[in-house]
């Protein structure tokens, strides 16, 4: 299989990163944020999270950050809407497209998400009959799909049987998850043969992150498979609540700098990213966790 020619890359920073990170972060903020990232050419942003604050006090004020953002024509502004309650606000929000999550490990579901795999699944079909209506489009997730924090090991036959219940429900595409960030490159590549047996490649996205430094090497075994769509969060914002003090969500820049030493188009500005990254870190008063902005910016 030939790599592909262009990729698409699934900002998850404003989300999946600020969802992980401890200081509060203002709406004003969280809106430059996006629009650093919309300005930067991503095409696709997962905005905000319209789950109770109760649970994920980061993502208060989703609804107030659509309501700020510019909207780019051709820029995709997702967010996550977990039950219908969560969809039914993202869509006053004016949200046109939503994505749901499942744990392909039992032990991980029930911590994460307070129900077994089934019932997660369950919990779907309202959300995405109600998508449906509504004419928006809904893309799934899978998470632990190389190792759970709680039962290790996770049987890759699950895998794939989770991404195929989600693709049957209608979703559009299913992103694999190494959450804990344990997998290495043959693992992806056993991950994506036996998953699309199931769900075909066009429909799948791979989601990395670098605890163990392997993020990379993982999404470059991915693009050998065919695999044209990553989850990636500008400066690695997010950390890994699993293993402390270890890196979470693979960095933007690194994954387009690997994109564009090999000449796979992304439609996406190193220079306007690394900035976008900086600013807010600086608002974190932390580190840039991206590799390639360190050195750049080392540089000068
Ligand atoms: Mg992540």
């Amino acid at each position: 299989m030939s790599l592909p020619q262009s990729v698409r890359l699934v900002e998850v920073g404003p989300r999946d990163g600020l969802q992980n990170e401890k200081q509060p972060i203002s709406v004003a903020d969280k809106v430059r944020l996006v629009d650093d990232l919309t300005a930067a050419g991503l095409s696709y942003i997962e905005v905000g999270s319209f789950v109770s604050p109760k649970w994920v006090p980061q993502m208060a004020g989703s609804a107030e950050v659509f309501a700020g953002i510019q909207h780019k024509p051709g820029v995709t502004y997702a967010a996550l809407a977990p039950n219908l309650k969560g969809f039914e606000a993202a869509l006053a929000a004016g949200v046109k497209e939503v994505a749901v999550f499942a744990a392909a490990s039992e032990a991980f579901s029930q911590k994460n998400i307070n129900c077994s795999i089934k019932e997660s699944l369950e919990r779907f079909v309202p959300v995405m009959d109600a998508a449906r209506e509504h004419g928006i489009r809904v893309r799934g997730y899978v998470s632990c799909v190389l190792g759970c924090p709680y039962q290790g090991e996770v049987d890759l036959q699950q895998v794939a049987a989770v991404a195929a219940e989600l693709d049957a429900m209608g979703c559009y595409e299913v992103s694999l998850g190494d959450t804990i960030g344990v997998g290495t490159a043959g693992q992806t590549r056993r991950l994506f043969e036996t998953v699309a047996a199931k769900v075909p490649r066009e429909r799948l996205a791979g989601h990395f992150h670098d605890t163990y430094g392997q993020a990379l090497a993982n999404i470059y075994a991915s693009l050998l498979e065919g695999i044209a769509v990553f989850d990636s969060s500008v400066a690695g914002l997010g950390g890994c609540p699993y293993a402390k003090g270890a890196t979470g969500n693979v960095a933007s820049e690194d994954v387009l700098y690997l994109l564009d030493g090999l000449g796979i188009h992304s439609g996406i500005a190193m220079d306007a990213l690394i900035a976008a990254g900086q600013r807010i870190c600086a608002l974190l008063d932390k580190p840039n966790g991206s590799r390639v902005a360190r050195a750049r910016l080392a540089r000068g």
